[in-house]
């Protein structure tokens, strides 16, 4: 490891898995086209390692959350098909159009000003149409769509997609998920000459019905469980912090800041250099009677105990003979999947992905030939 490592906890970031998990669902979506998310830095992994590596596994769409994320993402990527999701702020149609990035345009009034920009330019610019269909979130209302959808030869410019987001699919059998379905199906009929696009990662694995023409995982590919007990794909992430200091504590002192867990034996404490200013959430601390997460030393698993500070927390190695300063804690990886930190957290793999820090030494493996 190189110097400039020494002393960092260090998150590896496994490209060949995210291209392997991008082929996985790409094929079994066949004919459906398979999109890229790589919204909020790619889940936090980086998207100026991640996009390029999509691109490399054949990724040709891809979708981002904002302006500065398409712009972004437009440099690293020339020639890719690039969607905002958050659609379109005032004012911002003749950058979108500069840089080739198409908003998804969720409100009557963003279309309105989409279609008056194409007009004023004389030039059809093609931008994206979110239908609602039960989430309440971003989205034209269905019967606001089919309007539109009547209204084509005056709308201004051609619909390049239209999609809608599911809500529950990440919950087998939710009644909300066949709603939406119905409700988006009678919509995509509206635009038969548009390409349609309903299922996120939990949605791709629920049914056939769900990829009409293009499908858009985002949390599959990184690695994270979708569907509440389904099996993920190859994890891409692996955290490991070094050990700071290995120490003892007696039974019934106390470790960390509140006193929030008692030694129930002579302890051996190894301190480890991460804390919650890494996005190791503080969530994931333990006090008495509430075990935290688990990091493993030595290939043992050991309990964290006590609370999580900004920048420490404490392992308890009491089982693991030969723990020395320097030795290195797993976090994530070898069997410690982001969904199971996530619940220690009392959150989600999506939370614990996109809180990765800045301050960790980033290692990017098995990246693409350039
Ligand atoms: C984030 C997002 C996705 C990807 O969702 P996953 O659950 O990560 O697969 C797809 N579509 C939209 C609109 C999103 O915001």
């Amino acid at each position: 490891m190189s110097d400039a490592l020494e002393g960092a906890a260090v998150l590896t970031i496994d490209l060949g898995a995210l291209a392997a998990n991008w082929q996985a669902m790409a094929r079994r979506v066949a004919p459906a086209a398979c999109a890229a998310v790589v919204k909020a830095d790619a889940y936090g992994l980086g998207i100026e390692r991640a996009a390029p590596a999509l691109w490399a596994a054949g990724a040709r769409t891809f979708f981002v959350a904002q302006f500065e994320e398409g712009r972004t993402l437009r440099a690293l990527l020339p020639e890719a098909e690039i969607l905002v999701l958050g659609g379109l702020l005032p004012g911002l149609a003749p950058l979108f159009a500069r840089h080739a990035l198409r908003p998804v345009l969720g409100s009557l009034p963003e279309v309105a000003e989409w279609a008056a920009f194409c007009r004023a330019e004389g030039a059809d610019q093609p931008a994206a149409l979110h239908v609602d269909t039960g989430m309440n979130r971003l989205g034209l209302t269905p019967d606001g769509a089919l309007v539109l959808a009547g209204q084509r030869d005056g709308l201004g410019f051609t619909p390049c997609l239209i999609m809608s987001h599911l809500a529950c699919a990440d919950v087998p059998d939710h009644p909300l998920t066949a709603l939406q379905l119905a409700r988006f199906s009678e919509v995509a009929r509206a635009f038969p000459d548009v390409r349609a696009s309903l299922a996120n990662s939990a949605g791709v694995l629920t049914s056939p019905a769900f990829h009409f023409d293009l499908v858009r995982p985002g949390i599959a590919v990184y690695g994270g469980t979708a569907i509440d007990g389904q099996p993920p794909l190859r994890p891409v992430v692996r955290l490991e912090a070094p050990i700071i200091q290995v120490r003892d504590g007696a039974a019934d002192e106390t470790v960390g800041y509140g006193a929030s867990q008692r030694l129930a034996r002579d302890s051996r404490i190894a301190i480890i250099s991460i804390g919650y200013a890494d996005g190791f959430l503080r969530a994931f601390g333990a006090s008495d009677g509430a075990p935290g997460a688990e990091a493993i030393v030595r290939g043992q698993r050991c309990p964290l105990v006590g609370r999580v500070s900004m920048d420490l927390a404490a392992v308890d190695v009491t089982d693991v003979p030969g723990v020395a300063r320097g030795d290195r804690a797993v976090l994530l990886g070898d069997g410690i999947g982001i969904d199971e930190l996530a619940t220690h957290g009392r959150t989600i793999g999506y939370e614990v992905l996109t809180s990765l820090g800045p301050r960790y030494a980033r290692i990017y493996i098995d990246a693409p030939a350039e």
